[in-house]
C-alpha cells in the first residue's frame, strides 16, 4: 500500500501537486516551527486511511491525536457539516443555535449528569482547561493540585498545570499554587488537598505521560479527599472521553462522579470544540453571566460536528467496539512476544506498546515507511489512537507488519 497513488474514486482525488520536499521547504520559511519539522504532507483521507501530497497511503492509527473519532471524510459528518455551513456556521454568544442546545444536552445525557449541570463550549483542550481554572478560583481558593507526568495543554493558565518542565519553565512566572504529586500515591495525595484546595484536575488515563492508566482505587480515593476537603475533582477527558476507552468517558469505568470534567479532542471529530462540563448545580453556579466567555465557542458548525460525531458513536455501537477492538489488539500485540515490547497499556482504542529500550522515535520512523502512523508518545512507548470506526482488519494489518517493523528500527538504532 505504500506506493499506491490516490487518484480513484475509492482515494479520493489528490487535491495538492508538488513534492513533500518543496512543501516542507514552504512549510519551514512560513511557520513559527514550533512543532519541528512536520513527518508528512497530507492531502486527503478517506476512512482509516491518508494519503500525502505524492499519493502514498497510510493506516492512519493516530487519528490526529484521539482527534478524527469517524475517522476521515466519514459521509454523515460530511453532509451534516455540508448541511451546517450552508444553514449558519456562526453567531456570537448573543445568540444561541439548535445545534448548540442539542449538543450539550446530549453531552450531559451521555455523562449522565444530574439535573442542574451544564456545559460551557469553547474551542480547544486548553481553553477547556482554561475553563475549569477560573470555575476553581470562583471557590474562593487558589491552590491546584495536578499530577506528575500531566499533560492539560499550553496555554499560560492550562501550561502551569502540566508537568512537563520543558512546556513550563520558558514561561515562567506563571500561575501560583499549582502542585504536582505523584501520580497513584494515595498517601501523597492526602498530604497535598487541604482546605485552600480549589481543585485536583487528573486524567483517568495519563495520555501525553505515556498512556497510564491511574489505578481505579486511587481515583476512588481522589474523589473521597477532594469532598472531604471542599475541593472539586475535575476530571480531564480531553482525550480519554468520546469513547475512546470504551466507556463514554473513562472515569465511568471506575465508579467516580467527577465534579467537573473537560472536553475536546474527539469531540468534533477534527472540527476544533472544546467544553467545560459542570455536574449539578453547586458547582454550575459557580461562574456567573460575564464571568467566562468565548467568540467562536459554541458556533452551530463545532456542535452539529459534535452531535453527529455523539450520534454516529452511539448509532454504530463504537463504544462498546472501542473496549472490543482494543483489547483485542492488545492481546494480539502481547502475544506476538517479540523482544522489543516490554507490556501493552491503556484501555479500549488508547493504547501504548512499551518498549523495552528507549527507540520510540525509530519505531514510528519505520512504521510510517511501512505505512502505519503511529506516535512516539515517550522514548520508549509508541501511542495508538485510531479512529473508533477502525475495524478489526485493519488493525491486524498493523499487528502482522509489526514484528517487522521493530526488527528494522531495532536495526537502524543499533549502532
Ligand atoms: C490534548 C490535551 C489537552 C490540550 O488540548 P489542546 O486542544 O491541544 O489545547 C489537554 N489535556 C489533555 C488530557 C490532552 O490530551
Amino acid at each position: 500500500m505504500n506506493a499506491e497513488t490516490g487518484t480513484s474514486a475509492q482515494t479520493g482525488t489528490r487535491a495538492q501537486t508538488g513534492t513533500t520536499a518543496d512543501w516542507l521547504q514552504r512549510y519551514d520559511d512560513s511557520a513559527i516551527t514550533v512543532f519541528g519539522v512536520p513527518g508528512l504532507v497530507l492531502d486527503h483521507g478517506s476512512g482509516c486511511t491518508v494519503w500525502d501530497v505524492e499519493g502514498r497511503a497510510y493506516l492512519d492509527l493516530l487519528s490526529g491525536i484521539a482527534v478524527n473519532s469517524l475517522g476521515h471524510a466519514h459521509p454523515d459528518l460530511v453532509a451534516a457539516l455540508s448541511r451546517q455551513v450552508g444553514q449558519l456556521v456562526h453567531v456570537s454568544n448573543f445568540f444561541t443555535t439548535p445545534a448548540q442546545v442539542s449538543a450539550a444536552e446530549r453531552v450531559l445525557e451521555l455523562a449522565a449528569a444530574p439535573p442542574g449541570s451544564g456545559v460551557f463550549f469553547c474551542n480547544s483542550g486548553s481553553e477547556a482547561v482554561e475553563a475549569a481554572i477560573k470555575l476553581s478560583r470562583r471557590t474562593g481558593r487558589s491552590r491546584i493540585v495536578a499530577l506528575e507526568g500531566a499533560f492539560h495543554g499550553r496555554t499560560t493558565g492550562a501550561v502551569a498545570l502540566t508537568h512537563k518542565a520543558a512546556y513550563r519553565d520558558p514561561f515562567e512566572p506563571l500561575i501560583p499554587d499549582v502542585h504536582h504529586v505523584p501520580p497513584d500515591d494515595v498517601g501523597a495525595l492526602r498530604a497535598a488537598l487541604d482546605e485552600r484546595t480549589a481543585m485536583l484536575i487528573l486524567e483517568p488515563v495519563q495520555g501525553e505521560a505515556g498512556v497510564r492508566p491511574l489505578s481505579t482505587d486511587y481515583l476512588r480515593a481522589a474523589r473521597e479527599l477532594t469532598t472531604e476537603v471542599g475541593a472539586l475533582l475535575v476530571v480531564d477527558e480531553i482525550q480519554t472521553g468520546i469513547a475512546r476507552t470504551g466507556s463514554w468517558f473513562a472515569h465511568q469505568q471506575r465508579g467516580i462522579v467527577p465534579d467537573a470534567m473537560t472536553l475536546a479532542k474527539g469531540l468534533g471529530g477534527g472540527v476544533p470544540i472544546g467544553a467545560l462540563v459542570t455536574f449539578g448545580p453547586e458547582v454550575t453556579g459557580l461562574l456567573a453571566a460575564g464571568q467566562h466567555g468565548s467568540t467562536f465557542g459554541g458556533n452551530p458548525l463545532a456542535c452539529a460536528a459534535a452531535l453527529t460525531v455523539l450520534d454516529t458513536i452511539e448509532r454504530d455501537g463504537l463504544v462498546a467496539h472501542a473496549q472490543r477492538a482494543g483489547d483485542r489488539l492488545a492481546r494480539a500485540i502481547t502475544a506476538l512476544e517479540h523482544p522489543m515490547v516490554r507490556e501493552i497499556r491503556g484501555r479500549g482504542l488508547l493504547r501504548a506498546i512499551a518498549l523495552r529500550e528507549p527507540c520510540a522515535a525509530a519505531v514510528a520512523l519505520a512504521a510510517r515507511e511501512a505505512g502505519f502512523l503511529v506516535n512516539p508518545v515517550a522514548p520508549d512507548a509508541i501511542r495508538l489512537a485510531p479512529p473508533l470506526v477502525v475495524t478489526d482488519d485493519e488493525l491486524d494489518r498493523l499487528v502482522t507488519a509489526l514484528p517487522t517493523i521493530l526488527d528494522s528500527a531495532a536495526a537502524r538504532s543499533t549502532p
